[in-house]
């Protein structure tokens, strides 16, 4: 492999910032090309005219992510938390606020008279939790799968927690409510919320890879500039303008389906191309927003609902709205028909019946549509494929592991091992 031209790493997400990280510490050039105007891929914040920092739909970092912690300095981040917990309005209409719950479930879920669930229910988190506690995360990841419904119920959990609770939460993380996700990787994100903490950088999700970004060397990074073909064997590489490069290997560093096209169906193994969608509808308000003074998740137990989730960022970061503002953030996990406007129509009176007449007050802000959020896991896929598809070509991301900014730095920096021959 030639030591004088440099890596180029397609796609400056997660995955192609972290391989990017590692190699120019151990002093590789890298060239590192996106289509996008900003790095971040899938992890992007929009400055609006108002002075509001609206994240490319909801997203937290969870702090004990082996790979994040590797990667990020937190101090410089000024990590805002979450609380541990969340209110969760319950099918009947009633709402109950869990604090610490998969922590301490005995006192969380002590409050009401078990709307969530049963006593042997809390058992039970209290016992998963405790075995969960010690093991390592790839011990976890590595386990063999089935749905996590499956594993719910073979573990022995009510329907009534499994609808009050783990539909809601888990569904919210995974963006999938029926909760088909590998049961692997439902272990490995209960340790991950025992152990961490849900933050978000203080001036945004953004701040996450343009921290990664601001340590590699000038000129480094070429933005606008989309890829059209890999070549050579991953040698060479052609711009959609036209131009081509000289590479002493190439890293497939885009999401899925982009990485099919680079690679074609043979190097692109077909497992992780589908994706679940979300929309994420922000609102804001004259004033605080109705958090009732919890740092807290707002979860919708409600089959029907379109509200499946609700937030507060302006309440765990001030900085992402103007002074006196609120800021709400509404996710809506998977697909639907309906066009922003009457999105927003349908989530009002959901909301009004959950926060009040106030709601008539907020304003619509922006709609982000993310078709592609998270790649489909589900039990049978493999926790990580091969990375490396050729003598001088590689790929990573979380389509190629699980879905995660956990995988995406994971693969990204294990591509670099591999180039740097560890
Ligand atoms: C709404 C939402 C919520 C999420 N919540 C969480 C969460 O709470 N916790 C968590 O751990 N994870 C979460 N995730 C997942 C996490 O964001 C992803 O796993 C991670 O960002 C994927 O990074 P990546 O580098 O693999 O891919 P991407 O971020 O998709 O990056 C791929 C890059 O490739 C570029 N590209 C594509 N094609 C080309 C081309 N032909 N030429 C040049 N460039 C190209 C794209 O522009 C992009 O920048 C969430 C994702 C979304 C969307």
């Amino acid at each position: 492999m030639s030591q004088q031209q440099p890596i180029i790493i397609i796609g400056a997400g997660m995955a192609g910032l972290a391989c990017a990280n590692w190699l120019h510490r151990a002093g590789r050039p890298v060239l590192v090309l996106d289509a996008a105007d900003a790095v971040g891929g899938r992890v992007r914040t929009d400055i609006t005219p108002e002075g509001f920092r609206l994240d490319r739909g909801f997203q937290i970092l969870l702090t004990d992510y082996p790979e994040a912690r590797r990667m990020f300095d937190y101090g410089a981040l000024d990590l805002k938390k979450y609380q541990s917990g969340a209110v969760v309005q319950l099918p009947d209409g009633r709402e109950t606020t869990l604090e610490n719950p998969l922590q301490q479930p005995l006192a969380a879920f002590s409050a009401l008279a078990s709307p969530i669930g049963t006593l042997k229910d809390k058992l039970l988190i209290a016992r998963l939790a405790t075995e969960l506690q010690g093991q390592a995360p790839e011990t976890l990841l590595a386990q063999p799968a089935e749905t996590t419904l499956a594993y719910l119920r073979r573990y022995g959990w009510s329907e009534q927690i499994i609808t009050n609770f783990f539909r809601p939460f888990f569904g919210g993380v995974y963006l999938d409510r029926e909760l088909s996700t590998a049961s692997n990787f439902f272990q490995f994100v209960f340790q991950q919320f025992i152990k961490g903490d849900a933050a978000v950088p203080a001036l945004g999700m953004q701040q996450l890879p343009e921290q990664i970004a601001a340590r590699l060397p000038a000129g480094s990074i070429r933005l606008n500039t989309p890829v059209a073909a890999v070549l050579d064997a991953g040698r060479t590489v052609r711009l959609a303008s036209g131009e081509t490069l000289a590479a002493a290997a190439t890293v497939v560093a885009t999401d899925g389906p982009a990485a099919a096209r680079l690679l074609g169906a043979e190097a692109a193994t077909t497992a992780n191309l589908a994706a679940r969608p979300t929309t994420c509808t922000y609102f804001a308000t004259p004033g605080a927003a109705p958090s009732h003074g919890h740092k807290l998740l707002h979860l919708n137990a409600q089959p029907e609902a379109f509200a499946h989730n609700v937030a507060f960022p302006a309440e765990v970061s001030a900085a992402v709205a103007p002074a006196g503002q609120g800021l709400i953030s509404v996710s809506t996990h998977g697909a639907h028909s309906l066009t922003d406007d009457a999105l927003t129509e349908r989530l009002r009176p959901e909301l009004a019946a959950w926060f009040g007449p106030a709601v008539a007050q907020w304003w619509h802000l922006r709609t982000y549509r993310i078709a592609q959020a998270l790649p489909v896991y589900g039990p049978g896929q493999p926790v990580q494929q091969p990375l490396q598809v050729g003598d001088a070509l590689f790929r990573c991301g979380d389509w190629v592991a699980y879905p995660s900014l956990n995988a995406a730095l994971g693969t990204g920096r294990q591509v670099a091992e591999l180039l740097l021959g560890k």
